[in-house]
């Protein structure tokens, strides 16, 4: 499948830029973005998410179902987004249509994943769950407005660091966050009790997904 990726470089082509030279190194990296698509066998199954999930859950559920590296979701993102220093994930800051056609989503559903840069609703810098959500595999985008403390499925308050080690992962989709599935990047903990994974779903009852879908309504986000 990626045997268009291993052509051996021309001698005469001009001097590497330690970026490429890192991108050759994995032949997924050489291909264009615009590969990784569900056409390659990549799949997202909708019945993997839940409402107004975040984006940083969707693709942390698309990399473990596909045992994708993180660099390669990060490319993701717009091809002037450097994969490892990553961008906020902001409306304004996406490029939705690739991650669109890549994840075979609706619009709809990443615009609830991705949170506009609104200066009257602080956004938390840092990525903060709740413990028994993320031990379902979810996170959502409401999660990181800080007038929201407490998850409103399990009533429990929302965490910012490691329970280990106390690292608070930046919020920002880059290679280190997208490398390390429902774990802190730090010391490799995990932050819920369990790992998702897609032979082992674990769906919120109807009664947590309207409690969610309650706040995110109350916080004008509709
Ligand atoms: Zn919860
Ligand atoms: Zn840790």
């Amino acid at each position: 499948m990626f045997n268009h990726a291993m052509q051996p470089v021309a001698s005469s082509s001009p001097p590497r830029s330690v970026a490429e030279l890192t991108r050759l190194s994995f032949p997924i990296l050489t291909l264009e973005e615009r590969s990784l698509t569900p056409a390659l066998g990549y799949v997202l199954n909708k019945k993997w998410l839940e409402p107004y999930e975040s984006i940083v859950s969707i693709l942390w559920k698309f990399k473990t179902a596909n045992a994708l590296p993180g660099y390669a979701l990060a490319r993701l993102l717009g091809p002037r987004v450097d994969p490892y220093e990553g961008v906020a994930p902001q409306l304004e800051a996406i490029e939705l249509e690739r991650l669109r056609s890549t994840l075979d989503l609706p619009v709809k559903a990443l615009r609830a994943a991705l949170l506009p840069a609104l200066q009257h609703r602080p956004c938390s810098e840092s990525f903060r769950y709740g413990r028994r959500c993320i031990a379902c595999g979810y996170h959502s985008a409401l999660y990181q407005i800080e007038r929201v403390i407490v998850c409103p499925a399990h009533s429990l308050p929302l965490e910012v660091a490691c329970r280990r080690c106390g690292y608070e992962a930046p919020y920002l989709l880059n290679v280190r966050l997208l490398e390390t599935p429902y774990r802190c990047a730090e010391c490799g903990a995990r932050y819920g009790s369990k790992k998702w994974s897609p032979d082992r779903i674990q769906p919120l009852s109807g009664e947590h997904r309207r409690a969610i879908t309650r706040v995110y309504i109350e916080r004008g986000l509709l």
